[in-house]
């Protein structure tokens, strides 16, 4: 799932995203906060993470699944996030992914 962009692709999200973690969703049950990043109004989630760590600690996801493999489409999240996603979609579909 995460091989589908190219590496450049997804090199050039990771620099959008500055090694951090993209989700700003505040539901989200795996997010990341820090007082640092509440006391800002920061909803994004506080997880940075290193280009290497990549399937370690983050994953590039497709924004529309239906959409082009661009950058533009491409969101970086921390494990934890994008699990928490995942089980939202199973949860709204009631079914396996
Ligand atoms: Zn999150
Ligand atoms: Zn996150």
């Amino acid at each position: 799932m995460s091989g589908l962009f190219s590496a450049e692709v997804v090199r050039e999200a990771f620099l959008r995203a500055r090694g951090r973690c993209e989700c700003s969703l505040l539901d989200c049950r795996g997010h990341g906060r820090s007082p640092l990043t509440l006391a800002k109004g920061d909803s994004r989630c506080s997880r940075t993470f290193f280009f290497p760590e990549r399937a370690e600690k983050w994953v590039a996801r497709l924004i529309d699944p239906s959409g082009p493999l661009t950058a533009e489409n491409c969101r970086i999240l921390c494990l934890q996030c994008a699990r928490a996603r995942d089980e939202e979609i199973v949860g709204q579909h009631g079914a396996k992914k």
